[in-house]
């Protein structure tokens, strides 16, 4: 291909995609949490992250970018993982203007809890973070991701050490996504 029909094809693909302005504003309770000061927002395709978004002292935040695919949005601050909090959808309105709290609340059905992304219950274990007071009894392989189980016979995902206030609880198999 010539480097003019590749530079058309860039155009044709851009303008497919229009440029979305997200502004957004994280809310959480002053008193009970740490402050989120120098918090980001990761903005992840998978499970790698393609831009990382500075939130103010105040919870604002701003996004502007083409949205070539569905993208998903993490909240992160000092001292803990990332946790999911949205996608926004390549074809949602080129601007909006997000409502987020924190902590996450997800929703249950029935005891179990509901992945905010597939919207289903049936992959998801929980998160322990230094696994402080579960007695280890082995462990399993899946796609390259290592969980623990523990002597109730529950299956936990591994979160490290680090946790925060706002650390993700939950991990759902299917999509990969700690929420
Ligand atoms: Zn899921």
């Amino acid at each position: 291909m010539k480097t003019s029909t590749l530079i058309i094809a860039a155009i044709l693909y851009l303008s497919s995609s229009s440029e979305k302005k997200i502004t957004g504003t994280i809310s959480y309770d002053k008193h009970k949490y740490e402050s989120i000061e120098h918090a980001h927002l990761l903005i992840k395709s998978g499970n790698k992250t393609v831009e990382s978004i500075r939130i103010d002292s105040n919870g604002h935040f701003q996004i502007q970018r083409y949205f070539t695919q569905d993208l998903d949005l993490f909240f992160m601050a000092i001292g803990g993982p990332p946790t999911y909090l949205v996608t926004i959808r390549r074809d949602s309105p080129d601007s909006l203007d997000l409502n987020l709290t924190l902590p996450v609340v997800y929703k249950k059905n029935i005891e179990k809890v509901i992945c905010p992304k597939c919207g289903k219950t049936d992959r998801i274990i929980p998160i322990s973070y230094g696994f402080k007071e579960i007695i280890l009894t082995g462990y399993t392989s899946e796609d390259g991701i290592t969980y623990y189980s523990s002597d109730k016979g529950h299956l936990y995902h591994d979160g490290g050490c680090m946790e925060n206030a706002f650390s993700p609880q939950w991990y759902c198999k299917r999509d990969k996504l700690e929420f």
